[in-house]
């Protein structure tokens, strides 16, 4: 063959010395993840518009850290096949050979298996028969491959510095130029921080009094402040959850209810940023609460992923392969990039700490008690077990009502006590820095989750009470009575008017609905308040299919006594919530359920002509505490 002869060259000795092969190596690494972070950036919106739902985000930082990491795995593929090489006196030609089919692979196999369009068995048979392909095509052109790849390295790393460069200038002058915007904040402008404990159910509270002791300090918070014992979540899962409580409007009405938040409603960090406060965001739940989603709309500086080294890796490509592998062989004790509460903290205090001295504004997310990323810190995993705990269940598993998930749920309980500690962190490192003075903290939950409950495990799947009843507790509020609970049922859409009048600045109609603070100024409850409503929508995708939304969307309604749950094909359900907490008896077909349940429909409905932009003054009266009293259930200006 000729390229055998020509090997007995000097000249060619020299193409094929290991550098050569290096440059070879980076340089393909840098094409590969290059194509990478187009295809996961630049795809993104495609991505989700064709798929309806997609669970992964990316971010502008993908252009530069993804060619930057396939570059680098790239090379140390090389270097470990030369080590192989040696060892085993493999010819120089073969060598080359041996090492662009390999990268090749990688190459292919990467590209395929970000499409989610394949099994990952079949992204490797394709990827190889591609990789043999390409190889052929080498053999007849390795030298000019060999003479391109130094040119082609220096490109890249030149690439990676200036895309680096820029994206990060960029967005450090965006937040810099929105500061320098600011107005001159009121005199005495209290700080607020809202913490929001990602998938926790208000009934493993110790401060909602839950057997356990998984949060004395919210106990204390409360006892020094007011809770609301019913608050109610928009939303069974975070991303529509999370925009409510930003907004202050239903999901049908903010319309961020699969992928992206689309920021037709300004959010309360706007009006916050409009009172001259420095505005932050920082989240542990990366995929939903994130930049990626809209959420950063009024926040100056919103930190989610590429937090910490291995967040970065975590976003790229490779990342998410050895993350995948990580999670099955360590049933996700172990996850790259995972942020703790501890770590929401510390992003949250390093950028106060830098930030100029202004009255703030924070919302911070703490992730650990959410399944999908179930790693507590490892000394709170065991607290509420005395046997080592078995694998987390994964998927598929059944359940019901007769056999909850323990295990789940005694790991859900110790990442409280873990979440509890955290928020005590947070306040009492602001009070070293002597920010506690003027402070408020406001603690809630974006949904609960089950355990096997009706069935089900985890969330985003029904609007059950489990799924809908949060924690939602006020602590240093100016004129905040202590030790108040009030039992009325309440929407998280009312966080950023009562956020507003906190500051002191809450100018009608900025948000619709109501302020909170009007049941502290009034003692503890009102005469009428706006029935809570909730919404799902339907998810008709592969693997969601024992899900109650798969075959159409959800939503409920909440009284002081009944909660309504409607299926837009399946039609309503009707729970007494006081007694029935665990929605076990459906009272929907008995007499005074029917017609109940025909008022509660209306109201629903009345609700959805609201969120079409008329107004809703749907308000219910408190019922007697009695199933035959059903009738005197009157909705006021249901016209
Ligand atoms: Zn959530």
């Amino acid at each position: 063959m000729k390229v055998t002869s020509d090997l007995q060259g000097g000249k060619l000795e020299e193409d094929f010395r290991f550098r050569s092969l290096l440059f070879l190596a980076l340089s393909m690494g840098a094409i590969t993840g290059f194509l990478e972070g187009i295809g996961f950036y630049g795809g993104q919106a495609g991505r989700w518009a064709g798929h309806g739902f997609f669970e992964s985000t990316a971010q502008p930082a993908i252009l530069y850290l993804s060619p930057l990491v396939a570059l680098l795995v790239s090379g140390g593929v090389a270097l470990a096949l030369q080590l192989g090489f040696l060892a085993f006196g493999v010819a120089k030609l073969t060598r080359a050979r041996l090492l662009f089919g390999v990268l090749c692979f990688i190459a292919f196999f990467d590209w395929l298996w970000l499409t989610r369009s394949f099994a990952t068995y079949g992204a490797v048979i394709l990827a190889l028969g591609l990789a043999c392909a390409a190889e052929r095509w080498f053999r007849r052109h390795w030298r000019r491959a060999l003479e391109v790849a130094p040119k082609l390295f220096a490109a890249s790393v030149a690439y990676i510095c200036v895309a680096a460069l820029a994206i990060n200038y960029f967005a450090w002058r965006q937040e810099n130029s929105a500061r320098a915007a600011l107005p001159t904040a009121a005199a005495g402008a209290p700080n607020i921080v809202l913490v929001i404990l990602d998938t926790v159910r208000a009934d493993h509270l110790s401060a909602y009094g839950y057997e356990r002791k998984t949060t004395p300090y919210l106990e204390t918070l409360a006892a020094e402040g007011t809770a609301f014992d019913n608050a109610v979540a928009p939303s069974s899962w975070t991303f529509p959850s999370h925009v409510s409580i930003l907004t202050g409007r239903y999901p049908r009405e903010h319309g961020a209810v699969l992928n992206g938040f689309d920021g037709r409603y300004a959010t309360v960090a706007s009006a916050f940023e409009r009172l001259g406060y420095i505005t932050g965001g920082f989240s542990g739940n990366m995929d939903w609460f994130s930049s990626a989603r809209g959420m950063t709309g009024g926040f100056q500086h919103f930190e989610d992923g590429f937090w910490s080294v291995g967040a970065m890796f975590a976003e790229t490509g490779y990342g998410q392969l050895v993350n995948q592998w990580l999670g099955w062989a360590t049933n996700n004790r172990i996850v790259l990039g995972y942020k703790r509460a501890r770590d929401v903290n510390r992003t949250a205090l390093r950028w106060l700490d830098a930030a100029p001295k202004r009255p703030f504004f924070l919302v911070l997310n703490y992730y650990d008690a959410n399944a999908g990323g179930a790693v507590p810190e490892p000394g709170f995993r065991n607290l509420f077990s005395s046997v080592p705990l078995p694998p987390p269940a994964r998927g598929d598993t059944e359940f019901s009502p007769a056999h909850i998930d323990k295990p789940r749920s005694n790991e859900y309980d110790g990442a409280l006590v873990y979440m509890d500690n955290c928020v005590r962190e947070l306040v009492e490192a602001l009070r070293q820095r002597g920010l506690a003075d003027n402070l408020t903290v406001v603690v809630t939950a974006d949904h609960g989750d089950l355990f096997g409950e009706h069935g089900l495990q985890g969330h985003r799947n029904a609007l059950y009470w489990d799924l809908l009843h949060v924690p939602l507790i006020f602590w240093g509020s100016p004129g905040l009575p202590r030790g108040l609970r009030v039992e009325r049922p309440v929407s998280l859409v009312s966080l950023p008017a009562t956020l507003l009048e906190t500051a002191g600045q809450n100018r009608a109609g900025q948000f619709p609905a109501p302020s909170l603070a009007q049941f502290w100024k009034a003692g503890g409850d009102l005469p009428a308040w706006p029935l809570p409503i909730s919404e799902l929508a339907q998810m008709p995708y592969p693997g969601l299919e024992k899900m109650p939304n798969y075959s159409g969307s959800l939503s409920a309604i909440v009284t002081p006594r009944w909660l309504l749950i409607d299926h837009s094909v399946n039609g309503p359900t009707l729970y007494d919530w006081t007694v029935d907490p665990e929605n076990l008896h459906d009272l929907s077909s008995t007499a005074d359920g029917e017609s109940l349940s025909g008022t509660l429909m209306g109201c629903l409905k009345v609700r959805n002509v609201e969120l079409r932009g008329a107004s809703c003054p749907t308000e219910v009266s408190r019922e007697p505490n009695s199933a035959a009293a059903a009738e005197s259930f009157r909705p006021i200006g249901d016209q």
